[in-house]
């Protein structure tokens, strides 16, 4: 047989590659660092702990059972699956549940070696706020005190970036460029048009969520002129939402079956990829990490579907096709969980509603605003003198920020500070502590639920007060009235806490 008979009848590849994004809001009372009762987490002391019990932990080892429900093996599905982790929450995993937390890293190492240097671990901006909402500087911010995270718990420099909420635009994806990043994950509505690459073929309207996820997309950047570049995943929507909200998890059979389906006839290497909220495995639905072991252990082995993960794929595969993203209502850009592009986290868009009004995410919204410019304009003047770049010095805030910090160490005042005595270098503390707050406050969860009374909204006006605590200390400037007046159009459900002014007035500063 002639070498080029042989490669015309080598079969495509069917490969899989299931994402999971594992992430909880920080829960931890700003003041002491605990998290606190949440009796609505039922037998568990938090929604941490039940979550954990349920999903993260139950996921390292998750059963293989056979037909007489006799246990065959244990799987660490992490190794198996693309992942992201919340750095909060993996800061809170680390000291809660060592163990589980080594056996995460554990399996990134295991699947790094197993699949050529591209491991399962990707990172994920540091805060989880909705990255085409926040400004510029605080987007490089987030992002990079993510990868620093990333880099001190794995080992290894990130290959990609969740972005939470998948919310991205043209700067979101200039931004990930910049720093480095290889790939990023879409849901498919995100996708406006695609043509083939070389030679350019005429564009396609995909506008109405009909992009082909088998293959990677390219995505240059339109202001530059060397054709920067990242390469996008649309995860396969139906697939997705199967496993999402009708628990195809639950039998791995039919799952695969589904997942054969989707490959159809392929002419070339092709990936059906899976993307969803990690804790849909045990916690949203019950068994599901061992529906998802048994996938990934028996099922799709036994129909020669190989199971990878996007940085792998992407190294085997050319990339042929080029993609533009949609702008989004406003230009504001387009996420997952809103079809109103970034509309649930600060409009009345109807998503999430619960048939309740949301009226309050506008003023809350506007509230933080108002308050973070206030914030950032006493960092610029009271960082005056006392670092080189203040700003610069909150880039690197990153690598210290997931420890217990009474006290800056010596390798970052020597870098940031112009000044060193006790006091000054509290302050500059302080500063850092400001910013940090003022990031906090923007959790995308707060706007996510129903109602401004809800756990994440007060978590986030927690974090805006002790912001403000802290600049009233340092400066003597207080920012509380101006920002409880705009608080106080916050209207919303509950008879108890009708607006974001009671809502503060009564659940956060009750909890100092
Ligand atoms: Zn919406």
């Amino acid at each position: 047989m002639s070498r080029s008979s042989s490669v015309r009848l080598a079969l495509p590849r069917r490969q899989v590659c299931i994402h999971g994004h594992f992430y909880q809001p920080p829960r931890e009372n700003p003041w002491t660092g605990l998290i606190e009762r949440q009796e609505s987490a039922g037998n568990f002391h938090d929604w941490n702990e039940r979550i954990a019990a349920e999903c993260y932990v139950p996921n390292t080892e998750a059963r293989v059972v056979g037909p007489d429900e006799e246990v065959l093996k244990r799987v660490n599905n992490y190794s198996w699956i693309s992942f992201n982790f919340g750095p909060t929450l993996m800061m809170w995993l680390e000291k809660s549940n060592p163990k589980a937390y080594e056996k995460i890293i554990a399996a990134d190492q295991e699947s790094f070696l197993r699949l050529n240097g591209h491991g399962n671990a990707i990172a994920q901006a540091f805060v989880h706020l909705i990255l085409p909402l926040a400004d510029p500087r605080d987007q490089k911010t987030v992002i990079h005190w993510g990868i620093s995270d990333f880099k001190r718990r794995f080992g290894r420099a990130p290959e990609a970036l969740w972005l939470p909420e998948t919310a991205c635009d043209d700067q979101v994806l200039k931004l990930l460029i910049d720093f480095k990043m290889k790939y990023a994950i879409l849901a498919p509505s995100q996708a406006e048009r695609v043509r083939l690459l070389a030679p350019a073929g005429p564009w396609k309207d995909v506008s109405e969520g009909s992009i082909d996820p088998k293959r990677p997309y390219r995505w240059f950047d339109p202001s530059s002129e060397r054709r920067r570049f990242i390469d996008l995943f649309f995860y396969d929507g139906p697939i997705s939402a199967a496993v999402s909200f009708e628990k195809l998890m639950s039998d791995s059979k039919v799952c695969a079956d589904r997942i054969i389906q989707a490959f159809g006839d392929l002419k070339k290497d092709g990936l059906v990829s899976i993307a969803t909220d990690g804790e849909l495995y045990g916690h949203h639905h019950k068994f599901a990490e061992m529906g998802l072991a048994y996938l990934v252990d028996k099922e799709l082995p036994s129909r020669k579907i190989e199971v990878v993960n996007y940085g792998y794929f992407l190294s085997r595969r050319q990339t042929e096709w080029e993609v533009e993203i949609k702008a989004g209502p406003q230009g504001l850009g387009t996420s997952w969980s809103c079809s109103h592009g970034v509309g649930r986290w600060f409009l009345d868009c109807g998503c999430g509603s619960e048939g309740k009004s949301q009226k309050w995410r506008t003023p809350l919204r506007q509230a933080l605003n108002v308050l973070k410019s206030r914030l950032d304009g006493l960092t610029d003047k009271a960082g005056e003198g006392l670092f080189k770049d203040v700003w610069a010095a909150r880039e690197d805030y990153g690598e210290i920020i997931g420890e217990d910090v009474p006290q800056l160490p010596a390798s970052f005042t020597r870098r940031h500070l112009l000044k060193n005595s006790p006091s000054e270098l509290e302050k500059a503390r302080q500063l850092m502590e400001i910013q940090k707050f003022a990031l906090y406050m923007f959790t995308s969860c707060g706007w996510f639920f129903s109602d401004i009374a809800g756990l994440e909204a007060t978590q986030n006006l927690k974090y805006a007060r002790r912001a403000m605590e802290i600049a009233r200390e340092i400066s003597g400037e207080d920012f509380e009235l101006e920002f409880l007046e705009i608080l106080a159009q916050a209207l919303g459900n509950d008879l108890k806490f009708p607006d974001g002014k009671t809502v503060y007035q009564n659940l956060v500063r009750q909890s100092v």
